[in-house]
């Protein structure tokens, strides 16, 4: 099967007992036993549910991997692949990195004794130059949140296993999803997502997901699941399985809009740097083209003269676009990662990679490209 048919196929078939074409909602938290230990597959529902199972076997089909997982968030997920690992361990990470995954590294799992240490992975030496005894884990988010960092995430993946190929390489996949690159297929043992954004892609739920391509990591992260319980629960896998259905058509569209997007903003006279993959400045711009099918649909960019003052009323007066936090959906959504989705990194960290006042952070939605382009222009004229 190719993409667009897994989407909507891959992994699935009628339900078993009325044929049911969409998997029903099984809103049970257990299953009847014949004797004790005799089921038909499922015993407790935070182990398994028949609707996450059908979500679990599509996220597998869509990355090219055997076995998915459904959890509570996109946090839980992370917080699943931290707990592979035990104190001592190091992980290196991206130096632009989601704003709550740097949360969760710094404030919750350092106390835990694992050691982090974050490079530019624009450049796969940043990397292996950061590998020691002790690594564990390569945590590679690309495109980053919000500056659209590429990583090589196949040059990265061959040189790190070369060291030493103990060393897991997870990929946050949240921004490109598998329409736009499907990390296992480039070397990386684990694909991430926060499937409350382009997955679910109708901005209704919260739901992470990891999917791998080998059955030891699959029995570990099933073990870990099942006793931490951070699971997601049937209603929103059924929706998350019903968003998945129509991944390739929205990304299409998102991809189309946020390049005229991003184009606009380069050629408007009140918009500094814009941070694009698509464009052809962009420092990741080759990597992006040769990794990726498309560019995707989130755009970020400051506003000439770096002024706050002049950022928060450009936020405030956008219609369409809604000030929000998250991305992903079908709808245009507008953030200012300082103050919202970035919050949570110090003042001193964020200025050193560029997060300001003045950055603006875009999910380019789906809607007439006419009247998106019009609401960015009469905010930015104001
Ligand atoms: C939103 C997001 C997360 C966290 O996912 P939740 O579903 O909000 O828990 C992680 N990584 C990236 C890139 C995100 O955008």
């Amino acid at each position: 099967m190719k993409f667009n048919t897994k989407t909507i196929h891959g992994g699935q078939k009628p339900e078993e007992a009325t044929g049911a074409v969409m998997p029903p909602i099984f809103q049970t938290s257990t299953f009847a036993q014949s004797s004790p230990g005799k089921h038909k597959g499922y015993g407790y529902a935070r182990g398994a549910n028949p609707t996450r199972t059908a979500l679990e076997n599509s996220f597998a089909a869509i990355e090219n991997g055997t076995n998915g997982f459904a959890f509570a968030s996109g946090m839980a997920a992370i917080d699943c692949v931290l707990r592979l690992l035990k104190p001592g361990d190091e992980v290196i990470a991206g130096d632009d990195l989601y704003g709550g995954t740097y949360r969760m590294f710094t404030q919750l799992f350092q106390k835990y004794g694992l050691e982090f240490s974050y490079v530019d992975m624009n450049s796969v030496e940043n990397v292996t130059n950061a590998i020691t005894q002790k690594t564990k884990l390569i945590w590679i988010e690309t495109p980053t949140n919000p500056l659209m960092k590429i990583a090589d995430i196949q040059a990265i993946s061959s040189a790190v296993k070369n060291i030493n190929t103990a060393i897991l390489i997870a990929v946050d996949n949240t921004f490109a999803t598998p329409y736009l690159q499907k990390p296992l297929d480039l070397g990386a043992d684990i694909v991430m997502h926060s499937a409350t954004k382009y997955l679910g892609g109708h901005s209704d739920v919260i739901m992470g997901a990891l999917i791998v391509k080998e059955e030891k990591l699959a029995k570990e992260i099933h073990f870990i699941q099942f006793a931490a319980g951070a699971i997601a629960g049937p209603m929103d896998s059924f929706l998350v399985l019903r968003g998945i259905k129509t991944l390739h058509i929205r990304m299409q569209r998102h991809c189309e809009n946020g390049k005229l997007v991003a184009e606009f903003l380069e050629n408007h006279p009140k918009v500094g740097t814009v941070y694009f993959p698509g464009l052809e400045n962009h420092l990741g711009h080759k990597i992006a083209k040769k990794q990726m099918k498309d560019f995707g649909g989130m755009v970020s960019f400051k506003l000439k003269g770096e002024s706050k003052e002049a950022t928060f009323k450009f936020l405030e007066n956008t219609k369409l676009f809604t000030l929000a936090e998250s991305l992903g959906g079908i709808e245009s959504l507008v953030n200012h990662p300082v103050t919202m989705s970035h919050a949570s990194i110090p003042e001193q960290e964020r200025l050193k990679i560029g997060i300001t006042d003045s950055l603006v952070r875009l999910s380019v939605g789906i809607e007439d490209i006419e009247d998106l382009l019009a609401d960015l222009e009469q905010a930015l004229s104001l």
